[in-house]
């Protein structure tokens, strides 16, 4: 029994780590890698909002900033700022306002005008506790 529950941990964790963060959010939200119906993006949404990693809108956000301002303050993960900085620290600090200013010259619309961001962003924190207190 124990087995199965580690082996089931560690299954959910990678769904939601590689199709919630990696597929969903970087490849197809940030970087429009590739176009998914919305079976496909809802099943992503998903995915993502297990792996616990903020909104779609928020990581996809963050990241079209660190893409573009790499390596400068206005980059959420500076590699400048040290090791720590770059694998943990940058998830426990407020950005650079740096960050802020850049960020704001950047057009996120296309995220908002896709129905699943949309309704995640909406009802994140619902969804997401309601995981949490259910023992998902
Ligand atoms: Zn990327």
């Amino acid at each position: 029994m124990t087995t199965i529950f580690y082996l089931t941990a560690v299954l959910l964790h990678y769904i939601s780590i590689e199709l919630g963060v990696s597929i969903g959010p970087h490849r197809l939200w940030s970087h429009r890698s590739y176009k998914a119906r919305t079976p496909a993006r809802i099943l992503l949404m998903i995915a993502q909002t297990l792996g616990g990693q903020f909104t779609i809108y928020a990581w996809a956000w963050k990241h079209r900033v660190h893409h573009k301002w790499s390596d400068t303050d206005a980059d959420p993960h500076n590699t400048l700022r040290g090791f720590f900085f770059v694998h943990i620290g940058w998830t426990m600090r407020q950005p650079h306002p740096e960050f802020y200013a850049k960020a704001r010259t950047l057009d996120h619309s296309d995220l908002m005008a896709d129905p699943v961001v949309y309704y995640q962003e909406k009802y994140y924190y619902i969804v997401s506790s309601a995981g949490k207190f259910s023992g998902i």
